[in-house]
């Protein structure tokens, strides 16, 4: 039988400042316990400092808790003449353990393709990060019941550019794009059926990689529809948007998962 520890990663995405982060860290110290869910803050990448430096100053009062770290996207390069761009090497050096790979957000706006994804998990696990590695199908792709290749697609590249053994040290993020940001969250019924599908598709592979790897749904999640959601067998947490903005909500999340 797996131990997955629940996972509750916020994605801040372009939100957010440092007072959210003390904020957030006041609550924790009251509320979470130790043998809570993992939590990661994934701030803007500005805000990555200040989130480390909270984290050393609230070592006690944290007493074993769980709270880490992670980036909202890397660089697939290690260095160079790349504007803009934050390498896996300066993430680690900043304190980060986890990276989001793949986030819609990116495939979408920033043409981020599925061989860039496969790069940058490669990239992120060089430099000793653990990527959270988002899927999920549109809303068309859904309808035109396409729900399973798009997901099957998207895993595929990853595993044929770094291997199976490589989820050994990832974690998925289950996230239809007709769910994030909009208020509509998978039924936890759906969430369950393609979690179940990624487990077994890695599970053929590695029926330990399968076994053990933690699964996040990710999309409108809230405290509302979260117990229903993260009490699914195939669900080992949550990727959550605009609830972590919100520090009684987010906590509240930790709670449930
Ligand atoms: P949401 O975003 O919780 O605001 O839907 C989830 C995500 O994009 O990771």
């Amino acid at each position: 039988m797996a131990l997955r520890r629940p996972m509750v990663a916020g994605n801040w995405k372009m939100n957010g400042n440092s007072a959210l982060a003390q904020e957030l860290f006041k609550k924790f110290a009251s509320k979470l316990q130790n043998d809570s869910a993992e939590v990661v803050l994934c701030p803007p990448s500005i805000y990555l400092e200040s989130v480390r430096q909270l984290l050393e100053s609230n070592k006690q009062t944290l007493d074993g808790a769980l709270v880490r770290m992670g980036a909202q996207n890397l660089s697939q390069h290690d260095f160079g003449a790349y504007t803009g761009e934050i390498s896996g090497q300066m993430l680690k050096d900043s304190g980060c353990r986890y990276v989001i790979i793949g986030h819609s957000e990116r495939r979408r706006m920033y043409g981020e393709t599925s061989n860039i994804v496969a790069e940058k998990f490669a990239a992120a696990q060089k430099h000793g990060l653990t990527p959270i590695l988002c899927v999920g199908e549109s809303g068309p792709a859904r309808e035109a019941r396409r729900t399973f290749e798009v997901i099957a697609e998207e895993l595929d590249i990853v595993i044929e550019k770094n291997g199976t053994m490589a989820f050994d040290n990832a974690i998925i993020a289950y996230e239809p794009l007709w769910a994030v940001g909009t208020g509509k969250s998978a039924t936890p019924e759906q969430a369950q059926e393609v979690h179940a599908f990624i487990r077994n598709r890695l599970s053929e592979v590695s029926p330990f990689i399968g076994e053990n790897i933690r699964i996040l749904y990710g999309g409108s999640v809230t405290p509302s529809n979260a117990a229903d959601i993260f009490a699914q067998p195939d669900v080992d947490g949550g990727l959550i948007g605009g609830a972590s903005l919100n520090s009684s909500e987010f906590l509240s999340l930790c709670s449930i998962a």
